[in-house]
């Protein structure tokens, strides 16, 4: 063909749509594959054991603060609980088979410290509990699948409530100190990763701050509750879980180091912060926010103190650490564990008007929202504060990498829950929505990889559909449909898609999520 200049606009104009389409292909995580990422990565899946278990008064095990909750009509919607759950505990091997078909290499759970340690350390170990947790492990060993273990995800004994008040009292540390040592002294042969709390920064906010989770305290303008200090209890919180960290990890590598030669992390809730205008106010704060919500956990921990933002703004009710402490939470962790869902906008309060319960010291001046001048940040996800922003990802791990050094990182939990479904299982298994969620989030995380973070695996979230705390059985994360009546496990069509993504196969359907777009506040 001979070329003439009269072809250059025609070219110009396909160039432009081929330009487009690789874009939105890109965006859109189309083309990801199990090769963007590198040979070693891991993948796999997360639960949490409270969330699927049930037997909550089997073989041993005693009441825990969510069976206790779940009793009090109203905490839990629907009047649900996590009594029976999944049925996990007797459908164990079930689920390991299925966790085996999808082809991961690794497989994130949680160990019940009340099924292990009824009493906490006023009891004697249940044996039971401990040969529950060996006949899991035994299993995912033979099977090539390489168990990540949560020490603790927000279920302990009811008695360590009723004793002394659980988190809020430094007992506490002496008791989840114990329970690591009886995990690593029974398991600790097998298990090379170990995380010892999920989510303290979500925890002590939703028990002490807004009273969502149990013990449920709170003071005004958070709550009407009978109990508690929203604008302390919370850091008192942080502060006994970042000591019982510590004191956990130092005696493990004291002690269980040499011969087991594990690594250890702690798992945060990792929501990602955006300034709400491109005024510095509003960039501050969302600098702030990220200070106050993600670095809390992680400065003392790595640093070895709180960040210097949240002792400038809470001067003296920012609990202090001896320097002995400083000492032995410094370089506490061997990994970040990141639970990554949403991204909202942060606003700055100091010059600028807010609502009561973000104008306080406890939350930096800094209030939250998904939306901006009408346009909601992303399309909704089941949980109202939750939106789809796949950049997000790969933010919050450029976040990370940037303030502790590259340290190496697992997204510990990735997942999405289906706005209102009919209800059918039908409609549950077509989860277009939640295939084209992960390819988008993993194209942003691979993105960040290339780019040089130092992220060393992927757990989706989550296996089942299963107990989501106080949203009970209404709000469904997962790879698999649950039939409440027969607990049987249907596969939903992001099983079959993420099985054909570990055999590096892409040709699963797929519907396209829309990011940004003009969603009303009531849509
Ligand atoms: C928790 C999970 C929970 C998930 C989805 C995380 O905060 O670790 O237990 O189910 O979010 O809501």
């Amino acid at each position: 063909m001979i070329f003439c200049k009269s072809m250059v606009p025609y070219i110009y104009s396909k160039l432009q749509w081929v330009l487009l389409c690789c874009f939105l292909f890109l965006v859109h995580g189309e083309n990801i594959k199990r090769s963007d990422f590198p040979d070693e990565f891991l993948f796999g899946v997360a639960t949490s054991a409270y969330q699927i278990e049930g037997a909550y008064l089997e073989d041993g095990k005693s009441l825990n603060n969510w069976d206790v909750f779940s009793l009090s009509p109203g905490n839990i919607q629907n009047g649900d609980d996590g009594y029976v759950a999944e049925d996990h505990y007797h459908q164990y091997l079930k689920d390991i088979e299925i966790i085996q078909s999808l082809g991961v290499d690794a497989y994130r759970f949680s160990m019940s410290w009340s099924r292990i340690l009824p009493r906490g350390r006023f009891g004697e170990v249940n044996p039971d509990g401990i040969l529950f947790y060996n006949k899991i492990l035994d299993e995912l060993i033979l099977r090539g699948i390489k168990p990540f273990v949560t020490i603790y995800h927000f279920d302990f004994p009811q008695e360590l409530q009723d004793r002394y008040g659980s988190w809020l009292n430094p007992l506490m540390q002496e008791d989840y100190v114990h329970y690591a040592e009886t995990c690593f002294k029974n398991f600790g042969d097998r298990v090379k990763h170990w995380i010892t709390i999920n989510e303290p920064n979500l925890f002590s906010q939703m028990a002490y701050q807004i009273a969502k989770y149990p013990p449920a305290r709170c003071s005004q303008p958070f709550g009407d509750c009978p109990a508690g200090n929203s604008d302390i209890e919370p850091l008192i919180v942080m502060h006994n879980m970042l000591l019982a960290h510590g004191k956990t990890v130092n005696l493990y590598r004291r002690y269980y180091q040499h011969e087991q030669s594990g690594s250890l992390g702690i798992v945060l809730d990792c929501q990602m912060y955006e300034p709400l205008t491109d005024n510095v106010l509003d960039q501050e704060a969302a600098k702030r926010i990220m200070a106050f919500y993600i670095a809390w956990a992680l400065d003392p921990l790595t640093f070895g103190d709180y960040p210097s933002e949240m002792r400038q703004y809470l001067g003296n009710q920012l609990p202090q650490f001896s320097s002995d402490e400083r000492k032995f939470i410094r370089n506490s962790i061997d990994f970040i564990g990141v639970n990554h869902y949403a991204t909202s906008y942060a606003k700055d309060c100091v010059h600028s008007s807010c609502s009561a319960t973000a104008n306080r010291s406890i939350k930096g001046f800094v209030d939250t929202s998904t939306e901006r001048d009408g346009v909601q940040i992303g399309e909704p996800t089941g949980i109202g504060s939750l939106r789809v922003v796949s950049r997000g990802i790969g933010e919050m791990v450029e976040y990370l990498k940037t303030r502790y050094d590259n340290m190496p990182m697992f997204i510990t939990e990735n997942g999405y829950s289906d706005p209102q479904l009919e209800g059918e299982v039908e409609d549950a298994i077509q989860d277009f929505k939640r295939i084209e969620f992960h390819k988008m989030y993993m194209s942003s995380l691979a993105q960040a990889i290339r780019d040089g973070a130092n992220v060393k695996g992927y757990f989706l979230w989550t296996l089942m559909d299963d107990f989501e705390w106080i949203h009970g059985y209404s709000i469904k994360f997962g790879l698999y449909y649950i039939d409440r009546q027969t607990l049987e496990r249907t596969p939903k069509l992001s099983a079959k898609w993420y099985q054909d993504f570990l055999k590096n196969n892409t040709q699963t359907p797929t519907i396209r999520i829309t990011e940004s777009v003009q969603y009303t506040a009531n849509s």
